[in-house]
């Protein structure tokens, strides 16, 4: 059982939809008060309203400093402070290196890298503030442990995270501010949904629990990270996949 988070003061970017959405769930049924932040209102307005608990919402674009300071800025305001930040918002779109333009490889960096990278500098003023503080991070497995053709600019950016991480926590230790990072496998959402059921069929039968995640699996690793429990954990990653990254081949997922 960990500690109670009740009353906490949570951002979820990304909450809208997908495994924001399972984190700010998560976080919300602890009785925190939780702001989901995204681009689309409508999808907010509704992910809000059907999540119960403290949940409110900020449009945001997690790639524009302004945009993600004033976000930060004013739900410090709301909340009262910020105890933990959970950078998740990310865009995958698949596209071989042949046909990609050189404009979507920098928007996949913007949405996905940069974004942590923002995301953490306009946490640091409430964090200071707190005298304490939490960030955890959505990577993957992609990039940082395995590849998929169309993913280039994608893992590029999910290890570029996990860079990020390592200097990231030792500048926050200042602030007594732990950062981390979770790294989803395949986890049923409505982003991957879009990558059609053959994708998920085939992914599912190479997973050795024979399923994708579901998005509160990220959600309970994301607690744990933000739980007193985990006060002196900091500049460091956990997989959850279901096993998805250890077998050596199709052979051994046969064998099972
Ligand atoms: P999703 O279902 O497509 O949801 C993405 C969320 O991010 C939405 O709320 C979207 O809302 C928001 N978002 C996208 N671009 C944004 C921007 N520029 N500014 C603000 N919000 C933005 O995706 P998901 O599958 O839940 O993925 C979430 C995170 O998990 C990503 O970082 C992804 O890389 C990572 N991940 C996912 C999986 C998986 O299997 N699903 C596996 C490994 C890692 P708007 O479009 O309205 O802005």
């Amino acid at each position: 059982m960990l500690t109670s988070l009740k009353g906490k003061s949570v951002i979820v970017t990304g909450g809208s939809k997908g495994i924001g959405r399972g984190i700010a769930q998560v976080f919300a049924r602890q009785g925190a008060k939780v702001t989901i932040a995204a681009r689309n209102e409508a999808d907010l307005k509704s992910a809000a309203n059907e999540m119960g608990g403290e949940v409110r919402y900020e449009i945001c674009n997690v790639a524009d400093w302004a945009s993600v300071q004033g976000m930060i800025d004013s739900t410090a305001e709301a909340q009262g402070g910020l105890d933990v930040m959970c950078a998740n918002a990310g865009a995958f779109p698949q596209t071989k290196m042949i046909d990609m333009d050189p404009s979507e490889w920098d928007e996949v960096m913007a949405i996905n890298l940069k974004s942590s990278f923002l995301c953490v500098k306009a946490s640091i003023p409430h964090f200071e503030k707190a005298g304490k503080g939490r960030v955890v991070l959505t990577s993957s497995i992609t990039g940082p442990i395995t590849g998929f053709p169309g993913w280039a600019h994608y893992g590029a950016s999910k290890s570029g995270q996990l860079g990020f991480l390592k200097t990231a926590a030792m500048e926050l230790s200042r602030y007594n501010t732990t950062i981390n990072a979770v790294m989803p496998g395949n986890i049923y959402t409505e982003g991957l949904q879009d990558l059609g059921q053959d994708y998920l069929d085939t992914m599912a039968a190479s997973i050795p629990l024979k399923r994708l995640g579901v998005v509160e699996d990220i959600g309970n690793a994301a607690l744990f990270f933000a739980s007193d429990e985990a006060a002196y954990i900091t500049g460091q990653q956990i997989v959850v996949d279901g096993g998805q990254i250890i077998p050596e081949s199709l052979e051994a997922i046969d064998e099972i």
